[in-house]
Order: C-alpha cells, then sequence, then structure tokens
C-alpha cells in the first residue's frame, strides 16, 4: 500500500524521532507560529464557533449527499469539455492517468501538490510507465531533490529541513552554488523550475475543493505553481479524493475562509485559483484537454459508519500543528502519508489496521486536535472508536493492558480490596520514588517514565481527609 512510509517498525521510528533533536526543535516553532496565527487569524474573523459550526454543517449535508453532488459535478464537468473518471481504487487511477499521459505521448509532467496523488502512488505509476513527473511545490521539489523524501507534515511537506540541509541538496543533486539563504535558495528553485513548466507535457493538480453546481475546481497554494501547472501545458489532469467537494462557491468561500485561517493562520493564501472545464475560444491560456479522477480508494466503506465525519476533513493540518505527540515523534514516525491525529484516524481507515494499527495509540487523547478542527471533527473520540475495534478486531487487548484491566475490576469491585489496595499503593511506590515522582519506572511503568514523571499517590487518601474534614464541621 502506497500509503506507507519506509518498513521500519513503529517502536524503531517512534526511537529515531525522538532523538532527531533538529527536527523536534523545527516542529515546535514551527507549531508554535501556526497556532499563534490560527487564533489570531481567527478573533479577527469574529465568531470563531459560528464559523467552526457552519464549516461543519456545510461537510455534513455533502457529505450525507455525495452521490447527488458528484453526479451534478461530474454533469458540469462534461458540459464544459472535460472527461471524469471514478476509480474504485489506486491502481483504476493510475492506470487511468497513465494511459492518458501516454496517448498524449507525454514526456514530462508536472504538477502541483495533491496528498490523494501520494495516497495512490501516482508519482511511482508516472515514472514506471516511462514518462518523467517534477513536482513544483517548493517544499515537494526540495523532497524529490533529496531522492524522494517522504513528506512529513501535509500542508508544509519539508518541514523536518532546515536551510543549511537544503542547501546540501541543491549543491549535491544540481550544483548549487550559493548561500543557504531563503531568498537565494528560492530564487534558484524558481530558475529551475520555470523551465520545467515550459517544457512540460501534462499538467498535474490535485483539488482542495470541486464545485459541484459548476464543475470548478478550486485550488490553493501559496506560491502560485498551480497557475503555471494548469495554464501551460496542453493537458490537465486533476485528481481528487471523492469526499473533496463543495454544493456551490456560496460553501466554497466559507470552508476557504476556514482552510487558510486554520492552515497557516493568513485570511487568504497568496493564490486561490478557480478552473472551470477546458480553454474557451478566446482563452489565453488553460488546457485544452481536462480530466477529472475522482478516487474512491476505500473512501466509500467509511460513509455511513462511525468514522463519516473524518471525510469532513480539509486537510488544513490544524490538528497536526497543536498535537503534543506530533511534537516529539515527528512526521515520519507515522509511517503513513497522512501524519498527525487525522492520520491516526484515516490512515487505518484507508491503508487498513494491519499496516496501522499503532497510531489510534499515538495520541494522549487530550483533545486539543478536536478543539482546533476548523470543521469540528471529534479527532480524540475517533481515535477511541479505533482503539475499541483493534480491541475487538484482535479479541484482546495487549497482555500488560488486560491484566491491569483485570486487576483494577477486582480491586474496585470490592470496597475491602478497594480499601487494601489504596492503603498499600503509595508503600509500594515510595521505593521508587524520587521527591514524590516517579521518573525511573521499572517493567511496563518504564516506558511512561522514559519521556515523563508519574506523581507518587499520597499517604494520606481523599477518603481519609474527607472523613477527618468531616469530623471538623467541614473546616480544614
Ligand atoms: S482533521 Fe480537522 S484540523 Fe485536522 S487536517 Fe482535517 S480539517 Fe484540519
Amino acid at each position: 500500500m502506497s500509503m506507507k512510509i519506509g518498513t521500519s517498525p513503529f517502536d524503531e521510528r517512534v526511537e529515531r524521532g525522538l532523538s532527531d533533536n533538529f527536527m523536534r526543535n523545527a516542529v515546535t516553532s514551527a507549531q508554535g507560529r501556526f497556532r499563534e496565527g490560527r487564533l489570531n487569524a481567527a478573533e479577527e474573523l469574529g465568531d470563531w464557533e459560528e464559523w467552526r459550526k457552519h464549516g461543519e454543517e456545510i461537510r455534513h449535508h455533502t457529505l450525507e449527499n455525495l452521490d447527488y453532488y458528484l453526479e451534478q459535478l461530474s454533469d458540469n464537468v462534461n458540459k464544459r469539455g472535460g472527461n471524469v473518471f471514478f476509480a474504485t481504487t489506486a491502481e483504476e487511477a493510475n492506470e487511468y492517468i497513465t494511459d492518458v499521459i501516454q496517448k498524449k505521448n507525454g514526456k514530462k509532467v508536472v504538477k502541483s501538490k495533491s496528498m490523494v496523488s501520494e495516497e495512490i502512488g501516482m508519482n511511482e505509476a508516472i515514472s514506471k510507465a516511462g514518462s518523467e513527473v517534477i513536482e513544483t511545490d517548493l517544499g515537494e521539489w526540495i523532497l524529490q531533490m533529496d531522492d524522494w523524501d517522504p513528506p512529513s507534515h501535509i500542508v508544509t511537506p519539508a518541514l523536518h529541513k532546515n536551510k543549511e540541509q537544503i542547501r546540501d541538496v541543491f549543491h549535491q543533486k544540481m550544483g548549487y552554488s550559493n548561500s543557504e539563504k531563503p531568498e537565494e535558495l528560492a530564487s534558484f528553485a524558481r530558475d529551475e523550475l520555470r523551465k520545467e513548466f515550459l517544457s512540460a507535457d501534462i499538467g498535474i493538480t490535485g483539488c482542495n475543493f470541486a464545485v459541484a453546481n459548476t464543475g470548478s475546481i478550486s485550488l490553493v497554494t501559496n506560491e502560485g505553481n498551480a497557475r503555471l501547472v494548469t495554464a501551460l501545458p496542453k493537458t490537465q489532469i486533476t485528481v481528487m479524493g471523492m469526499e473533496r467537494i463543495v454544493p456551490s462557491y456560496e460553501e466554497l468561500d466559507i470552508l476557504v475562509s476556514l482552510l487558510t485561517r486554520a492552515a497557516v493562520g493568513q485570511k487568504l493564501t497568496s493564490y486561490i485559483t478557480s478552473l472551470t472545464g477546458v480553454k474557451d475560444e478566446g482563452d489565453v491560456d488553460g488546457p485544452e484537454d481536462f480530466h477529472l479522477v475522482i478516487v474512491d480508494n476505500g473512501r466509500s466503506n467509511i460513509l455511513g459508519t462511525e468514522f463519516q465525519s473524518a471525510l469532513h476533513c480539509i486537510r488544513c493540518a490544524a490538528c497536526i500543528n497543536v498535537c503534543p505527540v506530533y511534537r516529539h515523534v515527528g512526521g515520519h514516525s507515522y509511517g503513513s502519508i497522512y501524519p498527525g491525529p487525522i492520520g491516526a484516524v484515516l490512515s487505518p481507515l484507508l491503508g487498513g489496521y494491519e499496516d496501522f494499527k499503532e497510531l489510534p495509540y499515538a495520541s494522549s487523547l487530550c483533545a486539543a486536535c478536536t478543539e482546533a478542527c476548523p470543521v469540528r471533527i471529534p479527532l480524540h473520540e475517533l481515535l477511541v472508536e479505533h482503539r475499541k475495534v483493534i480491541v475487538e478486531k484482535e479479541k484482546s487487548a495487549p497482555p500488560f493492558e488486560r491484566l491491569s484491566m483485570k486487576a483494577f475490576r477486582m480491586g474496585t469491585a470490592s470496597p475491602s480490596m478497594y480499601n487494601a489496595g489504596t492503603k498499600l499503593a503509595p508503600k509500594i511506590m515510595k521505593p521508587l520514588s524520587n521527591e514524590g515522582r516517579i521518573d525511573k519506572g521499572v517493567g511496563p511503568l518504564k516506558n511512561w517514565t522514559d519521556s515523563r514523571e508519574m506523581p507518587v499517590m499520597k499517604n494520606e487518601r481523599f477518603r481519609d481527609w474527607y472523613k477527618k474534614r468531616s469530623k471538623r464541621g467541614g473546616h480544614e
């Protein structure tokens, strides 16, 4: 499954993430900037909670009526001279795309950022079929130059790299000889990419939202690269997840307002592009041939289940930007092209529990993600739902969890055992205590204390304190 990044086991990936101090600092500082930007932008907008509710209603309504809107979208794209292909699987989508490229004798493909194309492994499929594919989003291009290093964030894919590392990649792969100054790096990338745009036969884009009642495709970018991808090559292919749709421009307006503020704290990103059909007579640019590939790849199995709201996601990454687990382990630890809280929810649904069963446990369930989500997806509740499914599927929890739950049940079901247990616990914990906290646990406790401290239980229990207090007439 192409959603998977790397083959190393989850524990190893996490260990690697935890020991990468550069990545952790970069993520912490980016999270801080994004979070502050989001809060300021939300405040400026007025009643943010009302906007979120509205966003949730739009996504809920659209998903409840998805078949209707997809049909409407498809009809309108056809009316404007485009072709629509519904792909049930990643393979079907790739087959269609490579077929279009081959029929056009496409040697070079320029591409703007698209998560669904990563999900279906489109780049590999195009390369295998003999065409060259060039990423034109700056972050994605850096990763491509670095031998297709996988993205670690859904909005800023090269978040794990600093400017010195980028300079080295440019130097080694393209003979770049200037400094690590961002302006010089960006100017070099611009010159290189300009050549690619001008010599490409095919342009491929993702889709932030498709507008059902006009058949338009909307793209939100910071660099304007999607405009060149769609304006210069004669053939354009747009790949979209089947849920990325809005009924009309009215709903698009609201969701884009939420997306840009939640993603990077901007009122608008630099470029919001909307394209409808093929080039008309008299148009100076635009594709002569347009193909919209609507990808299911497991999404219809989620419809009607307790996980349906995961499809409301507008890929803003606000949940990733507040997640304390992501901050410590970084994007690659998730082993999926979708990292962070939304990745932990989506990856097992789209890629299967077999490959992603650890991800629902990579969360403290603090609910910061749910609170940040602009379309109010109850992410932490969905993670608990996943845990339920996993336990039921495996017919058992991990041995230690089973044992501790059994002990907990026995202890809390009998007043005398509860009494004895709560008296005994502080004494058992005492030898491990270091000034009232355990920082070096043993056995299963070690995993906990490796990354945080555990308070030692007090000798005086709440019930003893309460009894004493009641005797004194309620005064401490
Ligand atoms: S789950 Fe919500 S916060 Fe996370 S990426 Fe999707 S829309 Fe944004």
